[in-house]
């Protein structure tokens, strides 16, 4: 029955999952592009489907402890509407589609739909967000960072569904997304870099930066950030060529429809540059 694949609860879409249901459909926006056919009929989505879009319980702001949790299935604008929700991820949901889009997508589709170049989730890996991850069978909790394993894959089980999305407060923290796309607006990003760095008396206490579209999955490196954690800024402005170095033997963009690697490797380390001095 159709009406089986619009459960009302979470309980609900999990026992759909369980059954074999799936894929999850949500706001439906990557989905939809993805499983358009050209012949002008409807999308193919399976029948087994299961629409989340409409279960009120997995679409909130809300403070949990030193957090900002999300759930899984709340709208992008309504995210950057709420006071609550942390100054780098609203900076990406303000850079993300057009209000039409934000409307409808969610930020747990950003999340699956694992584009390297999806603009909410490089906020979210900067930060250290993590997300929650539910069956019949149990919960687990997972970093944002590690969810993606390539374009359009994940760690999620098929009968998986990510519910929450659970965020660091940013309070204290210098942070900033740029996008570098086609046009002003609207536009997948050619290549994206967030950054957030915590002084305190001169002293760097804290350091993350994450690259977009420059390899298969959004790129951090917290074995790298952690060597500057300690350093006052001037050591780290001293380190500059080191870092761009360093971070050079990883960023591997590739050629494709939107820009190409030798284009996205120049920005990505010259926006790493002007964050380096800006410390
Ligand atoms: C015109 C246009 C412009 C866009 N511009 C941008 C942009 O600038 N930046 C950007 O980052 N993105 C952009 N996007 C992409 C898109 O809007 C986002 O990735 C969106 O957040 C996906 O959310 P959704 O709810 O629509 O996901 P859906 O399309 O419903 O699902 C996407 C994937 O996630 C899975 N999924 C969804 N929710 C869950 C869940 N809760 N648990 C488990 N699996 C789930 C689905 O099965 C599917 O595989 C654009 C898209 C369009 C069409």
């Amino acid at each position: 029955m159709v009406a089986d694949r619009f459960p009302q609860s979470k309980a609900e879409a999990l026992a759909l999952l369980a059954a074999g249901g799936g894929p999850v459909v949500a706001g439906g926006t990557d989905l939809m592009v993805k499983r358009r056919r050209w012949s002008g009929l409807a999308p193919a989505i399976p029948e087994t489907a299961v629409y989340v879009a409409n279960i009120a319980e997995l679409s909130y702001v809300k403070r949990r402890g030193s957090k900002i949790e999300i759930g899984g299935a709340t709208p992008l604008e309504i995210i950057l509407e709420h006071p609550l929700t942390p100054a780098l991820l609203r900076g990406a949901i303000k850079e993300t589609g057009s209000p039409g889009i934000r409307n409808t997508a969610t930020l747990g589709g950003n999340l699956v739909n694992a584009s390297p170049a999806a603009d909410p989730a490089l906020a979210l890996t900067c930060l250290g967000a993590s997300v929650r991850l539910e069956s019949v069978k149990g919960v687990r909790e997972v970093p944002v960072l590690g969810l993606s394993t390539g374009p359009g894959r994940t760690i999620l089980n098929q009968d998986e569904l990510l519910t929450a999305v659970l965020v660091p407060m940013d309070d204290g923290w210098n942070t900033a997304f740029v996008k570098v796309g086609g046009r002003k607006a609207d536009a997948i990003s050619k290549v994206s870099f967030a950054s957030a760095v915590k002084i305190d008396d001169g002293i760097v206490t804290a350091f993350a930066v994450a690259f977009g579209a420059v390899g298969p999955t959004i790129l951090r490196l917290p074995a790298i950030e952690r060597t500057f954690v300690g350093l006052s800024c001037a050591e780290v402005r001293e380190r500059e060529k080191d870092i761009i170095l360093a971070y050079g033997d990883v960023v591997r963009p590739i050629d494709d429809q939107r820009s190409n690697a030798h284009y996205r490797k120049t920005v990505a380390l010259n926006l790493l540059s002007e964050f380096i001095r800006s410390i």
